[in-house]
């Protein structure tokens, strides 16, 4: 080996070149001097060769040689001790103590030798420090630079990339890695990797501290420098059980990167091949760098954490802010929605009417969203119409009621779910309708319940406002909420219509009325026969005369009462014409006998009567009578024939005395005509006070009423079925009552209803029908005849409103017959409620609490029944036999039976049309809706032994045809 540069040689040299001050400046000057030298002692002797060796770092450099150099002995050697060979000479070149070079020579060494070698020392001792110095200057330099890096490096890959660069001008080590140990995941990563080629190799993959780890872990865990060479690297591997890579360096050295505290963070690992071991110097450099290493590392990682520690808080803090605020916003939101909510609610209370109401969402809808363009459509399933009952528009378009077609309404209503449109999007929104084409469309259904009534859509036409799915759920909100209000005041304005309706009619009705009245009140007070005043006429003038009479300064006046005998044969053999023409000639024959002033009248039949005024004495009337007697004494020709009838009279004198009202005069009257009859007719009979047989008839009624009501029996309920307008099936039965009268016969309520009333006995005969009425359903219910849809109506008067006791007694009569209250329907007529307005609205409240269903009867006759509509809560309304009597011939009745039935659905209500008896009063009812019938045609009222239950079930009698 003749000191050629090695590979090491090189790289050493490498990174002197590579120091601020070369020190191949200084190699050169060597090797000036080292030939200067070589030339003296050339020119003194006679020396065949002669190379001078120096060592610079730990390496041998042969600085000068001249002459053959083959068998000069060489540094590596003479510094073992192996003898110089004769004939040559080695000196070695010392400052000090320390041994910095050889002189090598061939030959005999001349008298100069040492001279020269001192001198050249002196050179090379200078070129050492000056290394040395270089290098401590580099160390130091590369330290300080390591420090400020740490300084300024905020990340740990910077600071890393830079360190290895600082490094390398320290190294004179080809292979170069850096470990760093992980202590939370327990792994180890290499951030710097120079393999031995000087390539920066792709970190290795991470391996785990665990055995069998590496020599790098093994010198982490072990935790002192460590220096090896490739057999110590071998037996170290097996020992632990370790993988060595592919290739083992000759030698080794490592040492571990500490931190602050104590605890290994790496480890800082250099190796290379040649013969070269590391020496002391380049050991203690190296554990002196990376202990400055080991904490400026220290430094960065503890900063790095730090401010990833403030980075990750700061994160943390600001998704805490960001939830907060989200949170903040919600509940503003959440308010928002709440107080519209309220607002909605309260509009719908005060809007007087559904476009108002609309008007009112519509602004509460821009509060919230750009709505500056609001529709509302509604769906009318019945007429299969949309009808826009509230439409603000920018463009001004009017929207008129139309079939569904394809729109976007359309579309709404069809899928029941909201449409979000834009233009651009795929759902193009030109050309789709006939109106100008939105930029952006939104439109959510209208639900009540689950019943889809309508769509609420905004639009708008200025490109900056784009509806978005927040907007869907804002405007969803609100037409979730207004859903039910809408129903409501849409009924409410239903209601009022029908309402203004039903009064409209009223009102036509009411003054066609008043037009035809004048007619009327002729055609009420004459007979169309004789044109004579009727039985009205009659007892209103009597009234007149009456009072004038009882006032004191009317004149005293008589009442005739006149019956023509044998009329009824007349009417029967010669027939009604000349029963007409008696009558009218009858009527000029008395007539003929009175005086001026004096009142004829045809009560009915063959009944006439007559005032005569101004009589002062029996005698006057008596003439007159007697008068009239003789006008039928000459035939009347009828038809050809003579025909002689004759008449009885009776007659009456006013007197303040006997009588309390005008009626009781013509009672007697007639009482006196009786008689003539009695007496054999054609005649006159005054009235005499003895014939006052039955004045007691009315207290007797009464009385026999009273025992009636003690007993059983004789007052009965006779039941009339009504039934399902649609299926004709039974649906219930009214109770009336009927009399058994023992002497009397079978009486009508008309008989003896209004002694109840006058009596105070009604109360008593309602609680006796409720009772005998329940208990006969009782019957039918264990009879299994009925089942609890079946209602029962009962009739109630007035006067119960006063009796404070009804309700309990009902609770307990219902218990006893275990009867469901629902069950039972007292039916009140208005003219109840007028009576006693709050004590009714109390009773009926406390009824309908126990479950007990209340009827208004008659409906339709009085004009007030709209208010008791508002004011009392009803569950079925009976419409009027009189307006059911002309539903199929008379338009107006059918309009008010209509406006009736919308007015019942409004409110709810069920509705019952009573009288009915013709097939076509069936077929108009049930064709406007009405939904249960009653009447003759169904079935008369009739006694519970007497009810057609077959008839009952066969529906068949429904005019569906
Ligand atoms: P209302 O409650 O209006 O009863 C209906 C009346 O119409 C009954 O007369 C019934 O027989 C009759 N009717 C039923 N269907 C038809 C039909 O198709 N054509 C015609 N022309 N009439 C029909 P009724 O039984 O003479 O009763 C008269 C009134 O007496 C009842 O009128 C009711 O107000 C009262 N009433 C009946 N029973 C009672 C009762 O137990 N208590 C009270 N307080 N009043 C009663
Ligand atoms: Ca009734
Ligand atoms: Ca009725």
């Amino acid at each position: 080996m003749n000191g050629a540069h090695t590979q090491a040689d090189a790289a050493a040299n490498n990174h002197y070149d590579k120091s601020m001050n070369s020190p191949a400046e200084h190699i050169h000057s060597l090797e000036h001097a080292a030939r200067q030298a070589a030339e003296v002692l050339l020119a003194e002797s006679g020396l065949a060769s002669v190379a001078v060796w120096a060592r610079l770092g730990s390496l041998w450099q042969r600085l000068h040689a001249s002459g053959p150099q083959t068998d000069l002995p060489l540094p590596e050697s003479l510094e073992s001790g192996v003898a110089v060979a004769t004939g040559f000479g080695a000196l070695p070149l010392v400052a000090g103590s320390t041994r910095l070079g050889w002189l090598v020579w061939e030959g005999e060494a001349p008298a100069c030798l040492s001279q020269v070698a001192a001198l050249f020392c002196g050179h090379l001792e200078a070129a050492r420090l000056y290394a040395e110095q270089t290098l401590n200057r580099l160390t130091h330099d590369t330290l300080l630079d390591i420090n400020r890096l740490a300084g300024e490096c905020a990340a740990l890959e910077p600071f890393l990339a830079q360190l290895h660069q600082l490094m390398a001008r320290m190294l004179d080590a080809p292979h170069f890695h850096m470990a760093l140990y992980d202590e939370d995941s327990g792994q180890v990563r290499y951030p710097i990797y120079i393999d031995a080629t000087g390539q920066e190799t792709p970190a290795a993959e991470p391996y785990a501290v665990q055995p069998p780890g590496s020599p790098t872990v093994y010198l982490m865990r072990q935790g002192d420098m460590l220096v090896l060479g490739a057999a110590q690297l071998r037996s170290l591997a097996k020992e632990q059980g370790m993988v060595l890579p592919g290739h083992v360096p000759a030698h080794w050295m490592g040492v571990p990167l500490y931190a602050a505290s104590g605890a290994v963070i790496g480890a800082a690992v250099t190796s290379r091949d040649g013969r070269q071991p590391f020496t002391q110097r380049e050991q203690a450099r190296f554990l002196f760098i990376a202990r400055h290493i080991g904490f400026a590392l220290d430094r960065v990682l503890y900063r790095h954490q730090v401010e990833r520690q403030v980075w990750q808080r700061t994160a943390e803090l600001e998704g805490v802010n960001a939830r907060l605020r989200a949170e903040v916003a919600e509940r503003k939101r959440a308010e928002q929605f709440q107080n519209v909510l309220y607002r909605v609610a309260e509009l719908s209370n005060t809007s007087l009417s559904l476009e108002a109401f609309l008007a009112g969402v519509h602004r509460l809808l821009s509060e919230l969203v750009d709505a500056r363009n609001c529709v509302v459509a509604l769906y009318d399933s019945a007429a299969n119409l949309i009808h826009f009952p509230y439409c603000a528009d920018a463009q001004a378009r009017l929207l008129t009621p139309r079939p569904p077609g394809r729109g976007r309404i359309e579309r709404v209503l069809h899928s029941g779910r909201a449409l979000l449109i834009e233009r651009g999007s795929h759902n193009p929104l030109a050309h789709e309708e006939a109106d100008p084409a939105p930029h952006s469309w939104l439109g959510v259904p209208l639900y009540c319940g689950n019943d889809l009534l309508g769509v609420l859509a905004v639009q708008s036409y200025d490109t900056r406002t784009a509806y978005t799915y927040r907007d869907q759920e804002v405007l969803e909100y609100v037409a979730n909420n207004i859903g039910t209000a809408l129903a409501r005041v849409r009924a409410l304005e239903e209601l009022q219509v029908a309402y203004n309706e039903l009064e409209q009619r009223v009102r036509d009705r009411t003054s066609e009325l008043d037009a035809a009245n004048a007619q009327l009140e002729f055609d009420s007070q004459h007979d169309p026969l004789t044109r004579l005043p009727n039985r009205t006429f009659f007892a209103k003038t009597l009234r007149g005369a009456w009072d004038a009479f009882l006032h004191a300064h009317g004149p005293r006046f008589a009442v005739l009462f006149i019956d023509l005998d044998r009329f009824k044969l007349v009417n029967d053999t010669l027939g009604h014409l000349a029963g007409d023409h008696l009558l009218h000639e009858a009527g000029n024959r008395i007539r003929h006998c009175l005086r001026h002033g004096d009142f004829l009248a045809r009560l009915g039949g063959d009944e006439f009567a007559v005032l005569l005024f101004d009589v002062d004495s029996l005698e006057g009337c008596e003439q007159i009578a007697r008068r009239i007697v003789a006008e039928f004494d000459r035939p009347v020709i009828l038809a050809g024939r003579e025909v002689f009838t004759t008449a009885s009279l009776g007659v009456v004198i006013a007197d303040r005395e006997h009588y309390r009202d005008a009626e009781e005069l013509l009672r007697d009257a007639d009482h006196a005509m009786y008689r003539t009859k009695q007496q054999g007719r054609h005649g006159y009979t005054l009235f005499n006070h003895e014939l006052r047989l039955d004045q007691a008839d009315q207290l007797a009624l009464e009385t026999e009423l009273r025992r009636a009501l003690e007993e059983d029996g004789q007052l009965v309920p006779y039941f009339q079925p009504f039934v399902d307008a649609c299926s004709g099936r039974l649906v219930g039965f009214e109770s009336l009552v009927r009399w058994r009268h023992p002497t009397r016969g079978l009486l009508c309520p008309a008989l003896f209803l209004p002694i109840a009333e006058e009596s105070g006995l009604i109360t008593r005969l309602d609680r006796y029908m409720i009772r005998a009425a329940s208990r006969q359903l009782a019957t039918w219910r264990s009879e299994g005849r009925v089942d609890e849809n079946i209602t029962l109506h009962i009739n109630l008067s007035s006067a119960n409103f006063h009796d404070t006791g009804l309700v309990e007694w009902l609770e307990t009569l219902i218990d006893e017959y275990a009867l469901p209250p629902s069950m039972l329907h007292l039916e009140v007529t208005e003219s109840a409620l007028i009576d006693v307005p709050d004590t009714a609205a109390t009773v009926m409240q406390r009824l309908q609490a126990r479950g007990v269903r209340l009827a208004l009867d008659d409906f339709g006759t009085g004009y007030s029944a709209l208010s008791y509509l508002h004011r009392y809560r009803f569950d079925v309304l009976k419409i009027d036999q009189s307006f059911v009597f002309e539903v199929d011939r008379k338009e107006e009745s059918a309009a008010i039976v209509r406006a009736i039935l919308a007015l019942a659905a409004a409110l709810g209500l069920d509705v019952v049309a009573e009288g009915v008896e013709t097939a076509t009063q069936v077929a108009r009812l049930t064709n406007m809706g009405c939904a249960k019938l009653q009447g003759y045609y169904f079935g008369r009222p009739a006694p519970a032994d007497e009810i057609d239950w077959a008839r009952l079930g066969t529906p068949e009698r429904m005019a569906h045809a």
